[in-house]
């Protein structure tokens, strides 16, 4: 039986522990086994295979041996994407942590995402170095990117109770899967769209990613999808992400 080197794959930092004096367990966003966590060892030291330490949301091609019921040992990391852009301004770091928090949440050990990963990547890509007044645009964007690949995309084409296809489903209703007739629409919290937030949820669930960075969302647009996202992510995770409370929001910066 021959040995072969493990191939490395392209995998982000979600958070990291220390582990001794010198060890991190980090927990790592990937394509091809969804979340995987795996023991560093040694990456503290200067001059270590992990480069001096693994930094959250950092991107690089992760060296990984499998190891039977246990940690994965992370034997190399060679940085591609610092991201330092995030770093330097706190509502693009709250942008990323929050974007980190849902993939940790959306992704499952041994299980491909490379959708949800391909999100994620791509969003810690534009929060790391879009114009300050579309991050809140950009974190939306990614959460819809997020829920579709995970199975969540909400129903915005008909009312999600009775299957109509009028366009006049108005209600966003967490519970019932998107939007509803207000006839139709069962006992729970819901918010009534304004005129135009159709479009909005159309938009940003269905554009390509070219045609919203060439064109935006506006802030109205932002804030009606923030609005709706604020109901629904925590529906479908069961909780409140710890970091909602802290993306950022159109019109509203944290300094
Ligand atoms: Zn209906």
């Amino acid at each position: 039986m021959s040995r072969t080197a493990p191939e490395a794959v392209d995998a982000v930092v979600l958070r990291w522990v220390a582990f001794g004096e010198t060890s991190q367990i980090v927990h790592l966003a990937t394509a091809e086994r969804g979340r995987v966590a795996a023991l560093a060892k040694g990456s503290l030291r200067p001059g270590s295979a992990c480069q001096g330490g693994l930094s959250t949301g950092v991107r690089g091609a992760a060296v990984l041996r499998k190891r039977r019921g246990d940690l994965d040992l992370l034997t190399s990391f060679r940085l591609e994407h610092v991201h330092d852009g995030l770093a330097q301004d706190l509502d693009r770091w709250h942008a990323a942590l929050y974007v980190l928090e849902l993939l940790r949440a959306w992704m499952h050990p041994d299980l491909p995402a490379p959708e949800l990963y391909a999100a994620g990547t791509t969003a810690l890509a534009l929060l790391d170095r879009a114009p300050a007044d579309q991050l809140a645009g950009w974190v939306v964007w990614f959460e819809a990117r997020a829920l579709a690949a995970s199975g969540h995309r909400p129903v915005i084409d008909a009312c999600a109770a009775c299957g109509t296809h009028d366009g006049s489903a108005l209600w966003f209703h967490p519970g019932a899967g998107g939007l509803v007739h207000g006839a139709c629409r069962p006992p729970g919290e819901a918010r009534r769209l304004a005129p135009g937030d159709h479009d909005v949820l159309a938009r940003l669930y269905t554009a390509r990613l070219g045609d919203l960075a060439r064109e935006p969302l506006g802030d109205r647009a932002v804030a009606a999808a923030r609005g709706m996202h604020d109901l629904f992510v925590p529906w479908v995770l069961e909780r409140r992400p710890r970091l909602l409370a802290s993306v950022p929001r159109p019109g509203v910066t944290v300094r």
